[in-house]
């Protein structure tokens, strides 16, 4: 059901001068006054944001969880039946404290996330003042000229009054997939439905083709999409398929050890003859400890700070997985122009007259191919004369006048009545301008091997002459010749006709062309960039090359990028080759080929599938409207900040703020620092948690004092929780881009990181328990119940410190803590000093001590207690000692 606003005007019945004048606008836009009232009048357009979270609700959440709820019920049962009332409070206390830590932890992950989301605002451009100028779409007011082109996407209701073949994609409205061609004449039926209403264009819409201008009629809330709520519901971005992963395999976990736990009750009911009350909470508390339920919270928060981090070296994440996935990265599929190059265009040669000049010989105003340059070109002159617009085409603008031609002065006798905007697939573009009654020049320009296929003559000595294969292979070879300096060329064609046809597209217009010439244009490589491919290289990443450019120009880039070896011909392909080669071909080949040159945006997909069928995990850039399906089916696709298109960016995971190849590159370092980070998180508390079950396991059978559990609640909860969080934010170990890349299928759980857990928690549980037994054996007390309590309490500090000594460890999964800086990380201290603080408290303060139910320790006891503690690091370095050497011997 199509849901209608009350009383909304028909907009797209009215004359256009109606909404001039109802908004007080004009085709030169409003005046900056105007648009400040109007802010202030209309507010921000955009769509109000989802009910957000209050702190509040955040915490009564906490209680949610099933473990909590079982925690709370025995504070209940200590308290009510067996009126161990310290016991039931301290419960209380660390459910309390433990779901502060909870609101603390999500509503710093959801700030990342909303930050993330600011940071990506949509841009638009608008007409103000006179002039023409990028804003934020979120500033747009009624009665704003707002001018699109393809790849925008459309910022507010407009009613357009001027198209040139605009074509928008409406589907996210009407759920029609094919584009809508616009048209700037006011429909004049009385009632249109939405996908109908040709003179409009309408907010979060695509612009596939095309360009056209429009006045703003709503903004925000009152748009057509702002009118369907449900659109506005966000999509569920924020967990990561290796998150849910684990969440899976704690809800396995939690099974198994709800079993042990009841195994241990049940051990202790009938052989140790325990009251039950008592041994109910002890069975709880073991569950609480060993359920790692506060995993899935730590690792979202290592993912968003990760994004942080990203974002201060211009890696945008706009969807959390990628975070994940980046750092498994295989392939790099990258655009040339402008990221591997700076898009920093200058013409270097011109070849007119059929003749090859330097960019600095003068050229005359009359000479056709500067004539075209700047006639075929959409670059906007501002007032003050700053260009805006393409690089190729301000370049061509800039030599225009450094040639004394200035194309503001011959608009005015030449205007451009018609145009055929770019687009990657034709690759060309042409104007079309009126010089007399019935006389129209068509001026096309784009790239030199695709103008001479319509080309049917050329110009020489203002003479036309036929073009003969002789002369097409002559200038191919000019083209070659420029292309193998590295230079980007572009031809030049035109033709004079007398009628207009109709309809006026590609087919009718871009044909039986003369051709005048061609430029060569520099376009430097990123000074980083070569860097960024031998590192890439290194870490086992491989860059592939994916432009719409010539051939050789591609070849000679890649080459001095490092991306192929010199002549390696073998690795290059252009995109009628690939077109003719079928799927399964590709899949077989895509091995071979680094360079991909004359490509249409449709053969992206087939490079992104043909390297996921080789199970390869593949990041790929996209700009133009065209490549947001190959964005979309990349595990990463990235957007460009500068130079992208709105749409590209939309359909983008990660949105590189400075368009540059090198950030991708860190971002990939950045994207497996945190991988390795949550590894460390998990490893670090699940070994911990099982060395606790372990403990508990072997006391009970045993039939010795378990652990009290406001204890383990504590070491588990409160103590552990600091490092772990810490650890996620450890800095990039040394060495982390010369590893190869994770793999497709790895987990948290790859990498040897299982069985780390399994034998270090094994041994934290042994150390425990081998403290307890020397506990036995050398008492300090003679009565039996004190030996036991000392013993217990030795436990406790011992299980504690150990963690806080195995945090050390956990910094590194191979290399020793003296071939690290293990002081490195300041949160990291901090929360040891923390951890050590909250342990400390529990043991040496008095009423604290009594709370926890532990005795006061000796020098020599204290002593043992340490060395546990310290013997936890000297095995697990024997431990990475074996595994080093092992691995050395290995390879
Ligand atoms: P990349 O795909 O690496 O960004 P690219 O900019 O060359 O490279 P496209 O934008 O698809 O890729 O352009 C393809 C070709 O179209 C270019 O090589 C050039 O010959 C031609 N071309 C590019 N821009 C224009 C333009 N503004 N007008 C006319 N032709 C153009």
């Amino acid at each position: 059901m199509e849901i209608k606003p009350e009383k909304k005007e028909k907009f797209y019945s009215l004359p256009v001068e109606d909404i001039i004048q109802k908004y007080r606008t004009s085709y030169d836009g409003l005046s900056s006054t105007q648009v400040r009232r109007l802010q202030m009048e209309y507010g921000e357009n955009k769509l109000s944001a989802g009910h957000h979270k209050t702190y509040l609700e955040m915490f009564i959440e906490q209680f949610k969880d099933f473990m909590i709820i079982v925690l709370l019920a025995a504070a209940l049962i200590a308290g009510l039946i067996a009126h161990e009332w310290t016991d039931a409070v301290i419960i209380l206390a660390v459910v309390i404290l433990n779901a502060i830590f909870g609101v603390f932890q999500e509503s710093k992950a959801e700030n990342a996330i909303e930050a993330l989301k600011n940071m990506a605002t949509p841009k638009a451009r608008v007409k103000r003042d006179g002039d023409i100028q990028e804003i934020d779409s979120t500033d747009l007011v009624p009665g704003d000229i707002v001018v699109l082109e393809a790849g925008d996407i459309v910022p507010a209701d407009l009613r357009l009054y001027e198209t040139s073949t605009l074509k928008i994609e409406e589907s996210s409205l009407t759920g029609e997939s094919i584009p809508v061609q616009k048209l700037g004449t006011t429909i004049t039926e009385p009632n249109v439905a939405l996908g109908d209403q040709k003179d409009m264009a309408f907010s979060g819409t695509n612009v596939t083709f095309g360009r056209g201008t429009g006045i703003v009629v709503s903004t925000g809330m009152n748009t057509e999409i702002g009118q369907i709520a449900s659109m506005i519901s966000e999509n569920d971005d924020t967990t990561t398929p290796l998150q849910r992963n684990l969440s899976q395999l704690g809800k396995v976990l939690t099974y198994i050890i709800l079993a042990i736990s009841a195994l241990i009750f049940l051990i202790g009911m009938v052989k140790n003859d325990a009251n039950w009350i008592d041994m109910l909470i002890v069975a709880i508390s073991i569950a609480v400890a060993a359920i790692p339920e506060g995993l899935p919270a730590i690792v979202t928060i290592i993912l968003a700070l990760g994004t942080q981090k990203l974002s201060k070296r211009n890696a945008i994440i706009r969807k959390l997985p990628a975070v994940e996935t980046l750092g498994s990265t295989d392939i790099i599929g990258s655009d040339k122009t402008g990221t591997l190059t700076l898009n920093q265009m200058t013409v270097e040669k011109v070849y007119t007259d059929r003749q090859l000049l330097d960019s600095d010989v003068g050229l005359d105003q009359q000479d056709m191919t500067l004539r075209i340059m700047n006639f075929a070109n959409d670059s906007q002159i501002q007032a003050d004369g700053t260009l805006l617009g393409d690089p190729t085409e301000t370049a061509l603008i800039k030599f225009g006048q450094k040639n004394d031609f200035f194309i503001q002065d011959e608009l005015k006798i030449t205007p451009r009545v018609n145009d055929l905007p770019f687009d990657s697939d034709r690759k060309m573009m042409t104007s079309i301008n009126q010089f007399g009654d019935n006389a129209y020049l068509v001026m096309t320009k784009g790239a030199p091997d695709e103008i001479l296929k319509r080309c049917n003559q050329y110009l020489q000595g203002n003479e036309l002459h036929d073009l003969t294969e002789e002369d097409q292979k002559d200038i191919l070879d000019v083209n070659n010749d420029l292309a193998k300096q590295a230079l980007r060329v572009l031809g030049f064609a035109y033709k004079v006709i007398d009628e207009m046809p109709s309809p006026i597209n590609s087919d009718t217009i871009e044909n039986d062309l003369v051709f005048a010439g061609m430029v060569g244009m520099i376009d430097p490589e990123r000074p980083e960039a070569k860097a960024a491919v031998a590192e890439a290289k290194q870490a086992g990443i491989r860059t592939i090359m994916i432009t719409g450019d010539h051939q050789v120009t591609a070849q000679a880039i890649a080459t001095r990028l490092g991306i192929i070896s010199e002549n390696a011909n073998e690795a290059v392909i252009s995109g009628s080759q690939l077109s003719q080669m079928s799927d399964e071909e590709l899949d077989q080949n895509v091995e071979q080929y680094s360079v991909y040159a004359r490509v249409n945006p449709a053969d992206k997909v087939r490079i992104v599938k043909a390297w996921q069928s080789k199970n390869k995990v593949v990041a790929m850039t996209g700009d133009g409207v065209n490549d947001a399906p190959a964005l979309k089916a990349a595990d990463i696709g990235i957007g460009m900040g500068i130079n992208g298109t709105e749409v590209s960016k939309n359909a983008s995971d990660m949105v590189l703020a400075d368009d540059n190849f090198a950030t991708i590159v860190h971002a990939i370092k950045e994207g497996r620092k945190v991988f390795a980070n949550i590894q460390k998180s998990i490893q670090y508390l699940m070994s911990a948690n099982l060395g606790e079950v372990l403990t508990l396991f072997v006391l009970t059978i045993m039939g010795w004092d378990i652990l009290a559990p406001v204890q383990l609640l504590w070491i588990n909860l409160v103590t552990d929780t600091f490092p772990a969080i810490a650890l996620g934010v450890e800095p990039t170990e040394k060495g982390i881009m010369k590893e190869k890349p994770r793999g497709r299928n790895s987990t948290f759980f790859s990498g040897g990181v299982f069985p780390a857990i399994i034998y270090q928690g094994i041994i934290e549980g042994l150390i425990t328990l081998g403290v307890y037994y020397w506990a036995l054996n050398f008492p300090v007390h003679t009565d039996y119940a004190m030996i036991h309590h000392d013993a217990q309490t030795m436990a406790y500090v011992t299980l504690g410190l150990i963690q806080l000594f195995h945090a050390f460890n956990v910094k590194s999964f191979s290399k020793s803590i003296f071939q690290q800086n293990i002081f490195a990380n300041k949160t990291f201290n901090w929360a040891i000093v923390v951890s050590l603080i909250l342990l400390g408290v529990t043991i040496l303060v008095p009423g604290f001590n009594q709370m926890f139910h532990v005795t006061q320790l000796n020098l020599s006891q204290w002593g043992v207690v340490v060395l546990g503690g310290i013997l936890m690091v000297v095995i697990v370095e024997f431990v990475k000692l074996f595994q080093r050497v092992f691995s050395r011997k290995g390879n």
